[in-house]
Formats: structure tokens, C-alpha cells, sequence
């Protein structure tokens, strides 16, 4: 089984986020980057299905400006064989990437696409979906666990009403939620050894995609500071101020 992990760079999750003062978008100059914490997951399900005899080859892909090759060596280091690197300065829309990704999928024909429910920068939660509709294929987001069966796969996925269990037939994406794994460390021998590991860089117009935003960002603004709660003395003051001052009963 041939797997395709994108994994994408974002604003680490232990750095505050700062809106820019011109309210464009958030700061990210001098700020840390790391890979999607959803797709370290994503590459530590692939690697785990590798030792266990299940994938053939991992590929990595990353999307964005040419620094997203630091995040395909952490995945190449973590256990992926090679790299893609789809390089664009400049905005790329989840339906972007869905697009580069349908490309890649048409050019490595993999079983198995594992991306991230989510990336924390935006929280769009849809490149998956949308990679899913794309190709047609079928799709098991917020996989709590993934088990080969029938020739296909067995996915749990975290759902609000507790867990559901869905048989896939590949080829598939899966999206992974936190409970999949928890992604090893790269050892210093493998980092060095992702080193001379193969990353290929082709740009969107290689892949016939065209990368032009559909969405115009407004402003982007801090939410407002969370006000001091009250205490109240009583059950009748409380419903007093429900309906005399907050007015919602
Ligand atoms: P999103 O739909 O933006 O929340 O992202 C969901 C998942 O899609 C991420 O966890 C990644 O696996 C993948 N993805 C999104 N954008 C990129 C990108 N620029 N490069 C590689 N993978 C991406």
C-alpha cells in the first residue's frame, strides 16, 4: 500500500498568535513554525502501518514557500521515504491544496491519503473532505483508529455522540483527530539519515492547478477580551440579571 501524507507548516502550537497591526492577517515573521500537529500524527500512522508490513512507501508533501521543506525533512526523519515540495509563495485556499493534492494523487496514484482533520493556523477542517470529493474516493475524517480489514480499511472516528466504526473501501483519505497515535521523536541518526533523502519540487503550474485565491480576507482582528464574571447572592438576583440586564430570558 502506497501512502501520501500531506503535512503542512504552520505557527507552532506553543507560540501566542499575534494579530499584525495593519490587521492583514497574523504575525508570522521571527515567529517558530512547525509541522501541523495533526499531520505528525498523520505521518506516524503512516510509519507505524510501514513497520507493520502494511505501506510500501510514504511519501510527504508539503504546500506553501520553499521553508515548508524543513517540516518534509521532519516527516522524512520521523520514517517517510521522500518528498514533495509544491512550492507557491503566497495564500493557498484549502481548495488550492485540494487541487495540488488531486494532482499528485493522478501523477503517485497512492491507496491511501492521511492528511490532518485540521491545520491550526486557519481551522478550515476541510482540505480532506475536499480531496475526498475531488477524487470521488471515500473518506473516514477523525480517525481515532485504523485497522486493515476486507481488503480495505476499518476506521474509528471521533464523532460528537461518542465513537462510529465505518469499513472503507481504498483507495481513501483518512483525516486524523489527536487519540489516532502520539508521534515519536526523530532519532539524531534518522535525522541525519532524511538528510539525503529525496525531496522533488515541482510548482502548481507543473501540475496544471491554478492556485488563484476565491476568498477575500476583510480584516482579520484579536476576539474581544473576556469580561470579569459577577457573583450573585441569590437564585432571584441572578434571574434578575438574566432578564434585566444580560435580557436573554
Ligand atoms: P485544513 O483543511 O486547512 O484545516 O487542513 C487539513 C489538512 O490538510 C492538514 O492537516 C494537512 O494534512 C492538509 N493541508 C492543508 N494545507 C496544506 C498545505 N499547504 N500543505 C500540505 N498539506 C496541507
Amino acid at each position: 500500500m502506497k501512502l501520501l501524507v500531506p503535512v503542512k507548516r504552520v505557527v507552532d502550537y506553543n507560540v501566542k498568535v499575534r494579530v499584525k497591526a495593519d490587521g492583514t492577517g497574523v504575525e508570522t515573521a521571527n515567529v517558530k513554525m512547525s509541522m501541523n500537529p495533526f499531520d505528525e500524527i498523520g505521518v506516524e500512522e503512516a510509519v507505524r502501518l510501514k513497520e507493520k508490513g502494511i505501506a510500501t512507501e510514504i511519501v510527504a508533501v508539503s504546500c506553501g514557500p520553499a521553508a515548508c521543506a524543513e517540516q518534509i525533512r521532519t516527516a522524512l526523519a520521523m520514517g517517510a521515504d521522500r518528498g514533495i515540495l509544491v512550492e507557491h509563495d503566497g495564500v493557498l485556499e484549502p481548495l488550492a491544496v485540494a487541487k495540488l493534492l488531486k494532482a499528485l494523487v493522478a501523477k503517485e496514484s497512492p491507496d491511501l491519503v492521511i492528511l490532518g482533520k485540521q491545520a491550526i493556523d486557519d481551522d478550515m477542517n476541510a482540505t480532506g473532505q475536499m480531496l475526498a470529493a475531488l477524487l470521488g474516493w471515500a473518506q473516514g475524517t477523525y480517525a481515532s483508529k485504523i485497522e486493515p480489514a476486507d481488503g480495505g480499511l476499518l476506521v474509528t472516528r471521533e464523532v460528537d455522540g461518542g465513537l462510529e466504526r465505518i469499513q472503507l473501501k481504498l483507495p481513501a483519505i483518512v483525516t486524523t483527530d489527536l487519540r489516532l497515535n502520539e508521534p515519536r521523536y526523530a532519532s539524531l541518526p534518522n535525522i541525519m539519515k532524511a538528510r539525503k533523502k529525496p525531496i522533488e519540487n515541482v510548482k502548481p503550474a507543473d501540475l496544471g492547478v491554478d492556485v488563484t485565491p476565491r476568498l477575500t480576507v476583510l480584516k482579520v482582528a484579536e476576539p474581544p477580551t473576556r469580561q470579569a464574571g459577577k457573583k450573585v447572592a441569590s437564585v432571584a438576583e441572578l434571574v434578575d440579571k438574566l432578564r434585566n440586564e444580560a435580557k436573554v430570558i
